[in-house]
């Protein structure tokens, strides 16, 4: 039986801590699907199509992973999919109250897809999207914080901006 992780999330856009997620999952699982769901609650600096790209090439050297999006819930994509498990990064402790809640109402929804978090590596424990936009903005170097595909896509986009 092939074992299926989804690892799903904003990824607006991917970092290196993503990264690190996903390719532990990649060591663990048969296959993995990187899902981008767009968040309503968030305003979104690259479309969905744009983030999917940066993650298809920032994941290019990953064999079993592949990526997609998804407008549904994430427990009715994990079943179509015939997923087993769902791949969660866990920060700081502010990421563990707001998991908790989302990982019950999963679980309430379909309790046959487990839910797995993995901590973070130490490098990348204070590093978000949010936080690597932020910087950008001001032109700073986020060259530690993503992949070199994400690192253009910045400068492209806040320049395009005229921020
Ligand atoms: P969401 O909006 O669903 O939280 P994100 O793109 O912010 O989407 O995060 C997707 C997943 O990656 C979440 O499980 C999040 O906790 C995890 N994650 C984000 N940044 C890091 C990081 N630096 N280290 C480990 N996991 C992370």
């Amino acid at each position: 039986m092939t074992r299926l992780a989804i690892c799903p999330g904003s990824f607006d856009p991917i970092t290196n801590g993503h990264l690190d997620i996903i390719k532990r999952a990649a060591n663990v699982f048969d296959d993995i699907i990187v899902a981008v769901f767009n968040n309503q609650a968030k305003q979104p600096l690259f479309s969905v199509e744009e983030r999917i790209e940066l993650i298809r090439q920032a994941t290019a050297d990953i064999p079993n992973v592949q990526v997609d999006s998804s407008k549904g819930l994430l427990m009715d994509y994990a079943q179509e999919k015939n997923a087993q498990a769902i791949i969660r990064g866990l920060r700081a402790v502010t990421d563990f109250e707001f998991e908790m809640q989302i990982t019950s109402m999963n679980r309430k929804l379909n309790e046959d897809i487990e839910t797995f978090f993995m901590m973070t590596n130490n490098r990348y424990s204070f590093l978000s999207s949010s936080m690597v936009k932020e910087v950008a903005k001001f032109h700073a170097n986020v060259s530690d914080l993503v992949p070199p595909v994400v690192e253009a896509a910045l400068i492209e986009k806040f320049k395009q901006e005229n921020v």
